[in-house]
């Protein structure tokens, strides 16, 4: 994967976020770094549009719930009334209360986030509605952290076409990191978008362009491609 990894840099490079296309690369322009508003943001683009969880977002900031104690005071209505945009409301909610708890029950966690990011990350994977994808996301985002790769189904999708079988969250995540380290990639964040603006555009589920990807050379579904038609058990199918 020598030749995958050392085509990275010069494909981040010339790659360019809309802010309007990620829903937390919006809610950092538009709340600066409030972690709260973050960790809203991310779980509020969880299984929905970006479009939805940025509208969802708006929602919250229009009426004044971005703020953990607005949060606990607010009724369920308002809350589910400001989400509703995003699908899943009232799991949506429960998470936002539990993170609006953690966050009024430890006060000093504001200023130690970035200390310990796998303390940090136990902490966060602790709150209910918060997975593996929500805390690595916002560590990597808020802390820069370089030890771990946030993996979305995108991700988890070119890489399981890559390597020719189904892979888990942590072994795709540890692909992408050994990558970024190898080449010595400054932000694993960007590299995370890139992925996944790749895997929206290029590695869709069904129908990949490979013909345009720049991995073509050093993935093992186009390389079973050149010799016929796409075997109906592409690995990682199951996982979308
Ligand atoms: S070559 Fe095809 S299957 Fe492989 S990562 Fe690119 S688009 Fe996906």
């Amino acid at each position: 994967m020598r030749g995958l990894c050392e085509a990275l840099p010069g494909l981040i490079s010339s790659f360019l976020p809309k802010d309007d296309e990620y829903s937390v690369i919006w809610a950092l322009r538009n709340f600066g770094g409030d972690p709260f508003v973050l960790l809203v943001s991310i779980v509020l683009s969880q299984n929905t549009s970006d479009s939805n969880a940025i509208r969802a977002l708006r929602n919250l900031l229009e009426m004044g719930l971005t703020s953990p104690q607005r949060v606990l005071s607010s009724s369920d209505e308002e809350l589910v009334d400001a989400v509703r945009v995003a699908g899943q409301y009232s799991s949506r909610v429960k998470t936002l209360r539990e993170l609006a708890r953690f966050f009024v029950s430890n006060p000093d966690f504001v200023v130690s986030i970035c200390r310990d990011v796998g303390k940090t990350r136990e902490a966060l994977l602790g709150i209910h509605g918060v997975g593996e994808k929500t805390a690595d996301v916002f560590l990597s985002v808020y802390c820069e952290a370089s030890s771990v790769f946030p993996v979305d189904r995108h991700i988890m999708r070119i890489t399981s076409r890559i390597l020719g079988r189904k892979v888990s969250y942590r072994e795709a995540s540890d692909f992408w990191l050994s990558c970024a380290r190898s080449v010595g990639l400054p932000s694993v964040y960007k590299l995370h978008v890139f992925l996944i603006n790749m895997g929206r555009r290029l590695c869709r589920p069904r129908d990949p362009n490979c013909t345009s990807c720049p991995f073509r050379n050093h993935c093992s579904y186009a390389s079973l491609r050149q010799y016929g038609p796409a075997a109906s058990n592409e690995p990682g199918s199951s996982s979308q």
